[in-house]
């Protein structure tokens, strides 16, 4: 590991790289590594590189194992014009993270993970999650011949099952508390030499810094005003706020976006702290939103996603489950069919210009964070047709039909 230290986000007690568990001694937060002063872009073709080796000035990392890899990253930007004059705005970017390995930008973080279990000789890793976290996790650790836990909670429906059991990993469900299971796993990992790459530890916030760098290179070093993350536990709109402070220190780019972090509307803590303007996110009770990936009720980097927001000069924003469905739609006739939590962004933009907050000056862009084909349920709610036709009559028919 190259000389840089990790830190505690909130006390900023020191620790030393090494460190696995993810979570300060004194405070309980999350802990980071120190950000990086120097450093540049590999030359080089992204076709033959991954994100670990074209970065790598950016990661703790002497050694990088190739072979853990699944050609991560690199993901598209796509411009939308015609939304953005719709919506009234400069343009709009979509950072088409379903086209990772495993359908979500989750594979950017399991890799910074499984490295890092790597390089310390670990021989085990897990994750706690019933969505694409575990996913990526029982892909990403089987390919890298590791003994490899799920954890899931029992009340999982079956058709989110085998989209990980298909990897080989050992899926347990787990009866008790699902909220408590992430730090209980985090003790476990401990006694019994398992590494767990979980929603917002260290290294996964590392992974998603290549989110903002990719969106820098894609953008020629221009970046737009604001950049919109769905957010759950908080470890992605970290990571990628983190990659363009980096980005900014070293000099590769002039100006840092403002972060909106997106909730849904049923499951908002972050949001509901911030318009309260606490320091701390406190537990949502209740909760229920179609956008399932984001319904974390006591996110575990809140605290810390609430004092970047500050400092950074972004905000927070929530949406309903109609509004979701609707920028759902809309994202698919522009080619890019997301998972709901991925049209939050859409959803945010739209209320965020009602409300006069975007200027017709603002460029946005919109991490579309994974894909429709993950969650088809939601069909259901999108009225959705198909016209039927005797072939002799289909020349009449597609004549008359459709002017
Ligand atoms: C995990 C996930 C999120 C939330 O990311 P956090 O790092 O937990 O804030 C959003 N969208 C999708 C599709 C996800 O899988
Ligand atoms: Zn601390």
């Amino acid at each position: 590991m190259k000389n840089l230290k990790m830190y505690c986000t909130n006390c900023k007690r020191e620790y030393p790289i090494q460190h696995v568990h993810p979570r300060c001694m004194l405070c309980n937060e999350p802990l980071e590594v120190q950000s990086v002063s120097q450093g540049k872009i590999k030359e080089g073709n992204p076709l033959t590189q991954t994100i670990l080796e074209r970065y790598s000035d950016f990661f703790p990392f002497n050694d990088i194992n190739n072979d853990l890899s699944l050609n991560e990253g690199f993901t598209s930007l796509v411009s939308s014009k015609k939304l953005a004059s719709k919506i009234g705005i400069k343009n709009i970017y979509f950072k088409n993270e379903s086209e990772n390995p495993t359908w979500s930008f989750k594979d950017r973080g399991t890799l910074l993970g499984i490295q890092h279990a790597y390089s310390l000789g670990y021989k085990k890793v897990g994750a706690v999650s019933t969505g694409n976290m575990a996913v990526s996790v029982a892909a990403y650790g089987k390919r890298a011949g590791f003994e490899t836990f799920i954890l899931v909670s029992k009340t999982i429906p079956e058709e989110k099952l085998n989209p990980v059991a298909i990897y080989g990993a050992n899926l347990i469900k787990v009866d008790g508390d699902y909220g408590n299971l992430y730090y209980e796993s985090l003790k476990i990992g401990e006694k019994q030499g398992i590494y767990f790459i979980n929603s917002d530890v260290t290294y996964r916030v590392e992974g998603s810094k290549t989110i903002a760098f990719e969106i820098c290179e894609q953008l020629k070093y221009d970046v737009p005003e604001y950049v919109i993350v769905p957010t759950s536990a908080g470890g992605n709109i970290r990571g990628i706020l983190k990659g363009f402070e980096e980005f900014k220190q070293v000099g590769i780019i002039n100006k840092i976006p403002k972060m909106i972090c997106a909730q849904a509307a049923g499951c908002s803590p972050i949001y509901n702290a911030f318009i309260k303007n606490t320091d701390t996110v406190k537990r949502v009770i209740e909760h229920e939103t179609i956008a399932h990936g984001i319904e974390n009720p006591f996110p575990p980097s809140g605290n810390q996603v609430l004092r970047k927001l500050r400092k950074n000069g972004g905000i927070c924003i929530s949406v309903t489950d109609e509004e979701i469905i609707n920028a759902q739609k809309e994202l698919a006739q522009e080619g890019i069919f997301g998972q709901p939590e991925s049209a939050v962004p859409l959803a945010s933009i739209k209320k965020l210009k009602k409300q006069g907050f975007l200027k017709e000056t603002d460029s946005v862009a919109c991490v579309v964070t994974g894909s429709g084909l993950k969650y088809t349920k939601v069909f259901e709610k999108h009225n959705l047709k198909a016209y039927e036709c005797n072939i002799e009559k289909l020349n009449f028919f597609i004549r008359n039909n459709f002017k």
